[in-house]
């Protein structure tokens, strides 16, 4: 905490690692210690913190904070998102970017963790001001990416628009046409299913774990918090796979269908007129719209955070299992805080982590890297199968690694731990670097 001031949700993803990592540690004691290899596991190898200025449309010059935090390369090139948000600041780039490292371990494709972004606030931009932001943001980071070294790909307010602008300004200036993020619309180099993966992968996790736990995901009522690409996706998935959807939410308020989510309009009122969710009950009248938060108080079997970090309290974790929820499965980094993590652990719900139960992203973009570098193009069913794929295997391993190190049903110590052991067989292979 001295060594780090201020960075509090950096500080709640490395207490949460290591404390369910002390299993493996304690077998390793002498070997981790001489290594020191968690004292550089929390290190990341390389920080860029860098200023982003750009005009506004009323030719006034604005300066933003851009960050890049290149974390741990043991297994592959850095590879993580850019997000894109007011909140953003070097304390929440670090928490994504160390729990990226165990969940691109998990995918099994060799990327290691990185994550970058910036406190420019998309919102009410014009598409002019959007690209003057993502040309100046590139301009910089350009100099320290590249598809061999770091691979950056889409976040919380990074889109395909975004990725298309910061695209054209690395070839520009870099003069290589290579696959440096991804994300990417399909005419240049993009992947099919990339734009679905977090959120149907979110739900093939979600389906096997119930499998694994003796249940089934069809029939089951699914509530969903957020309403941008993980949500939108996961909702449409969990309809095709049977469940029933009744709400959705943005930072101002949500969403309760009563007959499930509606994914075309929510498609229409987010993705084509970048509206609010106030929009929805002119698609569906039979909803409602309520203003501030309360998802997490509609009866439910499953629920799926999916919006952003801390977003599920412990009064929501009380208020699920009063209603009986028996899964709660993330869909965002770390939206459910460590207290109504314990708390839903401690009351029989199935907890799936987000390092696991969002990996799909990941492992998409790690499949569009491959597609680049052979440059082909795979079909859509293609990518989904392996996607699929990915993702029970995901599902295995972590309930695997719980069940090895005498924690059967704990998901958040069998995700870290699988994922912790790769990286950290490759650093001690490594040598001290
Ligand atoms: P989007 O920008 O597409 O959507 C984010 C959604 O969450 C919006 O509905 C947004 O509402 C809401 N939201 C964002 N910040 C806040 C906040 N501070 N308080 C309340 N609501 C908020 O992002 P994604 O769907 O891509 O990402 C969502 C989460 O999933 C993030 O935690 C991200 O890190 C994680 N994730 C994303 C992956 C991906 O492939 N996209 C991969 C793995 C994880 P509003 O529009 O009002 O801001």
């Amino acid at each position: 905490v001295e060594k780090n001031p201020a960075q509090p949700e950096f500080h709640q993803a490395v207490k949460e690692v290591l404390e369910s990592l002390k299993p493996i540690v304690d077998a390793n004691e002498e070997k981790y210690r001489k290594e020191a290899l968690l004292e550089r596991l929390v290190e990341p190898e390389r920080q860029i913190l860098f200023r982003v200025p750009w005009v506004d449309d009323n030719g006034q010059v604005q300066v933003n904070k851009g960050f890049r935090v290149q974390f741990n390369s043991a297994i592959g090139p850095y590879k993580g998102g850019i997000r894109l948000h007011p909140s953003v600041n070097i304390g929440i780039i670090k928490f994504l970017g160390f729990e990226q490292i165990f969940k691109n371990s998990l995918t099994g494709l060799p990327i290691g963790g990185g994550k970058g972004g910036s406190d420019f606030d998309p919102k009410g931009k014009s598409d002019r001001e959007i690209m003057a932001f993502c040309q100046s943001f590139m301009t910089e980071l350009c100099k320290h990416i590249g598809a061999d070294t770091d691979v950056p790909a889409g976040d919380i307010g990074t889109g395909a628009r975004e990725i298309g602008y910061m695209f054209g300004q690395y070839k520009r200036i870099r003069n290589v046409y290579e696959g440096v993020l991804t994300g990417k619309g399909l005419t240049y180099g993009g992947s099919l299913a990339r734009t679905e993966a977090t959120g149907y992968g979110l739900l093939y996790l979600t389906e096997e774990l119930l499998k694994v736990n003796g249940d089934d995901i069809a029939g089951k009522t699914v509530v969903v918090s957020g309403a941008g690409n993980v949500a939108t996706y996961a909702i449409e998935k969990a309809q095709q796979l049977g469940a029933k959807v009744v709400t959705c939410s943005d930072s101002t308020g949500w969403v309760y269908d009563p007959d499930g989510i509606d994914v075309a309009a929510l498609k229409e009122i987010k993705e084509v007129k970048r509206a609010r969710l106030t929009e929805y009950k002119n698609y569906r009248p039979n909803s409602e719209y309520h203003e501030g938060r309360g998802v997490w108080s509609v009866k439910c079997d499953v629920a799926l955070p999916c919006a952003t970090q801390n977003e599920l309290h412990i009064e929501d974790a009380k208020q699920l299992v009063a209603n009986g929820c028996k899964m709660v499965a993330e869909g965002a980094n770390m939206p459910t805080t460590m207290e109504a993590t314990e708390y839903l652990q401690e009351n029989g719900v199935i907890f799936a982590p987000g390092k696991a139960a969002n990996a799909g992203g990941v492992a998409t973009s790690a499949l569009e890297m491959s597609q680049n570098s052979e440059r082909l193009s795979w079909t859509f069913e293609e990518v989904d199968a392996k996607l699929q794929g990915i993702m029970v295997n995901i599902c295995h391993n972590m309930v695997d690694a719980a069940e090895r190190y005498g924690h059967k049903g704990n998901y958040v110590v069998g995700a870290n731990i699988a994922g912790f052991e790769k990286v950290a067989n490759a650093m001690l292979a490594q040598g001290i670097c």
